[in-house]
């Protein structure tokens, strides 16, 4: 469990910046999520540690040596299904104060290869919550409007304002993911973007907007499944392409185009979590929990109301 020493150093020495002093505000205030069970959580689950899966910046991660099997002592679906509902509960009351406060924002980046289980995880961890609240972003391919700007440029207009949950379902970070591994690009502009996107994603905690990622944590044995069942089942066709198979192809690029992806930018105030995501239970479980977490640590206020409200009486 994460101790006060794992919190990131932060001088606040008169003679910094204005916009490292924010920087460092911003920081404070997402470090606290480290040790969420701590100050959030009354029931502790059976092992609270669900910080493990956040990638430190000082600690980079090596994709290979992750189990995506990994369960905790969880053996099946229904050993989850309670603990998973009351996550929900717990996002959803926060949404509700997030979306009164009119404040600040959240925004949730999915990444995953290719039925690693982004549209899954939608639709099981935000399936309840208040869709006035709630925005889903799916990115594909550039359209010629969007490739005639700047690469962030689609995904700054689709930030959440304030009150509310954006879920980014790819994102930013496919323009150093396919686009390196495609070669869409020059090394040396993709090389450039991890600079880039830790800027934008800095400017936009500096503006309420708290940044969280999530990369889904797939085995390729376990995608030749998902993509099995898929040419079998004729209730899954819709969701078969047989560009999946293609990119299949590409996974160790893949593989290291998301691990440099994820080292190069997990940032204190930006984290990315690894979530193992073979067991689509477990980490519907990880990606809900890890959320209520990041939304108790902002830790949302209903605005003041009106006074004089008890003087009140409705004829
Ligand atoms: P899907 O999410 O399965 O509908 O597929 C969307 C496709 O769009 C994937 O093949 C992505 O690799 C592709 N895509 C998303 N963003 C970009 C981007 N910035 N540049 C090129 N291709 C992209
Ligand atoms: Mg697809």
């Amino acid at each position: 469990m994460s101790t006060q020493s794992n919190l990131p150093n932060i001088s606040t020495s008169s003679n910094t910046s204005v916009t490292e002093q924010a920087a460092a505000r911003a920081t404070i205030d997402v470090a606290s999520e480290m040790q969420p069970e701590k100050t959030v959580v009354n029931k502790l689950p059976p092992k609270p540690d669900y910080p493990r899966y956040r990638v430190r910046p000082e600690q980079p991660i090596v994709l290979a040596a992750l189990d995506p099997n990994e369960c905790e002592d969880y053996g099946k679906k229904k050993h989850v299904e309670e603990e998973l509902e009351r996550q929900r509960k717990r996002i959803q009351n926060l949404q509700e104060r997030l979306y009164a406060e009119h404040q600040r924002s959240l925004l949730i980046v999915l990444q995953a290869m290719d039925t690693g289980g982004k549209d899954g995880t939608i639709k099981h961890v935000f399936g309840g919550l208040n869709p006035q609240g709630c925005q889903v972003w799916s990115f594909k391919k550039p359209s010629d409007d969007e490739a005639n700007h700047d690469f962030l440029w689609r995904y700054h207009q689709r930030a959440p304002q304030r009150g509310m949950i954006s879920i980014f379902n790819r994102s930013h970070y496919e323009d150093v993911l396919v686009v390196r591994v495609k070669e869409l690009v020059a090394k040396e502009v993709w090389q450039e973007r991890y600079h880039l996107i830790n800027e934008f994603e800095h400017m936009l905690t500096l503006n309420n907007i708290r940044v969280i990622k999530f990369f889904l944590h797939i085995s390729k044995d376990e995608q030749k499944r998902r993509l099995e069942s898929r040419l079998e089942d004729p209730s899954k066709h819709w969701k078969f392409s047989s560009n999946d198979i293609k990119e299949r192809k590409y996974w160790d690029d893949y593989q290291t185009a998301f691990e440099d992806a994820i080292n190069n930018c997990s940032t204190a105030y930006a984290p990315w979590y690894v979530v193992p995501a073979n067991k689509k239970w477990y980490r519907n479980l990880v990606v809900a929990r890890t959320i209520a977490d990041t939304l108790e640590s902002m830790n949302p206020q209903y605005p003041p109301a009106e006074v004089g409200l008890e003087n009140i009486i409705i004829e």
